[in-house]
């Protein structure tokens, strides 16, 4: 018997994955100049499939479809959104092997992490919005003029969504499932580099019964799609996540064409270990916090403040935990950590780990890349004695590695958290009820977790704040940013 046999774990092989096409208008097309993307498997470094390369050109055709469909989904009710919504996440239940397979083999993901995060998050984020779908609704305002006032809310029309390489499917449907629960129509283009589950999703929300051309997928690179969707006058809003460097293009573009946008951006967070924590949940939330996703996580938690009293102790067992983290084949169940999506974040994070030394940093576990099949595998990497003005310590690395940095004081503490640009997430470990009031609201970020890490669900709103961007995504309140309120008053004169 097999550990996953043993486990209850289905085993899963590498899928085979046909060459991907366009979706258009409910139609699986090549692109108009017939231009192809190669995908690769990280942990292999070979390529598995290829991609239509979509240009200006496929993105006029997508917008056009979706302004023609907009007309017909705009106006079907809230209900009929929201049974489609749920067929969706039904769907995605049913076909849940045939999408960890195919995150997992584009992304590097560990089946395991796939089947518990990416794909069960993915159900319940259609499900979580196939709920609110029914309870878009405006209000009625007393005036004090004879006139009867009230507000409707409206979809905003086409929304073009560009997402990034690490969540492909999550990050996708925390676009689009609200999008479409409003009534919108979506152009989405996914990532270069993790093209092919949105493929998957296009052909699962046909199935579910979502009306043609009410979600167009246009693969391609961000210079020529993104830019077309950026610019295009018959997109009505940009829903962004990606790197704060891109999305300061993306914002600036946008705003030109004076387009709204929500800007999902990249994230340095600080976990703090006070002196009173529990240091078995404060070793877990740290390693959690950096090897999740193999650090390529924007709300990952890569800088661990400790308190100077615990500073040795808490490297000592560090050392030790991080070391025993199973690294390899994401599709052995055992995996825990596996390859980096692409080369060139491999590169990045050497190039990090190399800085690290120069600046003085002392590599207590890691620090090495890995030779696995040829994949693009890194040590789960824990660097100490690193000061607050170190890059590494303030640039965003997106890779496994955490930074260890001893504190004083609760005011210092807070201050090495908020001293970088970014401001996506933060935590604190603590057993003081006061103090985790005290400090959650000192930190500068859009969501601050208490005693774990990562704890996240479709009901709770997350976004950045500082250079981590701007607007939500999740709970009600993305409702607000994919509708319009539009006032009418009625005299009665
Ligand atoms: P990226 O910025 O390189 O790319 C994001 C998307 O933008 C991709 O689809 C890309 O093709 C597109 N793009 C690139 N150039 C473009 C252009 N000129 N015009 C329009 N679109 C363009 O990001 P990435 O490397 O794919 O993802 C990692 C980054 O995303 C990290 O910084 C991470 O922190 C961030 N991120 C943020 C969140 C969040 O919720 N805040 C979530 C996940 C990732």
């Amino acid at each position: 018997m097999t550990d996953s046999e043993a486990q209850n774990i289905p085993a899963l092989s590498r899928p085979h994955i046909e060459p991907g096409k366009l979706f258009i208008d409910g139609e699986w097309c090549e692109a108009s100049a017939k231009g192809r993307r190669d995908v690769t498997d990280p942990s292999t470094g070979k390529v598995i499939t290829t991609v239509a390369e979509a240009d200006a050109t496929d993105v006029e055709a997508a917008v056009t479809a979706a302004r023609k469909a907009f007309g017909t989904w705009g106006q079907t009710s809230g209900r009929e959104r929201a049974r489609i919504l749920h067929r969706v996440a039904d769907i995605i239940r049913r076909r849940e092997d045939e999408l960890v397979a195919v995150e997992s083999v584009d992304v590097g993901k560990p089946v395991s992490l796939c089947r518990a995060v990416d794909v069960a998050t993915t159900a319940e984020i259609y499900e979580y919005y196939s709920g609110l779908a029914q309870t878009i609704q405006g209000a009625t305002r007393q005036i004090p003029i004879p006139a009867h006032a009230y507000t409707r809310r409206e979809p905003l029309g086409v929304v073009g969504a560009i997402t990034p390489f690490n969540f492909p499917l999550i990050l996708s449907s925390s676009k689009i499932a609200p999008a479409l629960a409003a009534g919108n129509a979506v152009v989405h283009k996914p990532a270069e580099d993790t093209p092919l589950s949105a493929l998957l999703m296009a052909e699962i929300l046909a199935e579910a019964g979502v009306p043609d051309g009410v979600l167009n997928v246009v693969t391609g690179g961000g210079a020529e799609v993104g830019k077309a969707l950026l610019r295009h006058p018959g997109i009505d809003k940009i829903a962004f996540t990606g790197s704060t460097q891109i999305g300061r293009y993306a914002a600036a573009t946008a705003g030109e064409a004076l387009k709204p946008v929500t800007m999902e951006l990249g994230g340095n967070a600080a976990q703090i270990v006070f002196e009173d924590a529990d240091l078995d949940k404060a070793i877990g939330s740290a390693i959690k916090g950096f090897v999740f996703n193999t650090g390529q996580f924007c709300m990952g938690g890569p800088r661990l403040l400790v308190h100077r009293s615990l500073y040795d102790t808490v490297l000592e067992i560090l050392a030790g935990a991080v070391a025993g983290v199973p690294v390899g084949d994401p599709f052995d169940p055992a995996t825990v950590v596996g390859p980096m999506a692409a080369e060139r974040h491999l590169a990045k994070v050497e190039d990090y780990v190399r800085l690290a030394k120069e600046e003085g940093g002392r590599v207590v576990t890691g620090g090495e890349r890995l030779e696995l099949g040829g994949g693009y595998y890194y040590q789960p990497t824990v660097i100490a004695d690193l000061g607050d003005d170190s890059r590494v310590v303030q640039e965003e690395v997106f890779g496994p590695v955490l930074t260890v940095q001893p504190f004083d004081t609760e005011d210092e503490a807070v201050a090495m958290a908020n001293g970088t640009p970014y401001g996506l997430a933060a935590g604190l470990q603590t057993t003081d009820l006061a103090r985790a009031h005290r400090v959650a609201a000192r930190l500068e970020a859009g969501i601050v977790w208490v005693n774990d890490w990562a704890m996240l669900d479709p009901a709770i709103p997350f976004g950045g704040v500082k250079q981590s961007g701007f607007g939500r995504e999740y709970g009600p309140e993305v409702l607000e940013s994919y509708t319009k309120v539009k006032s009418v008053v009625i005299s009665l004169a």
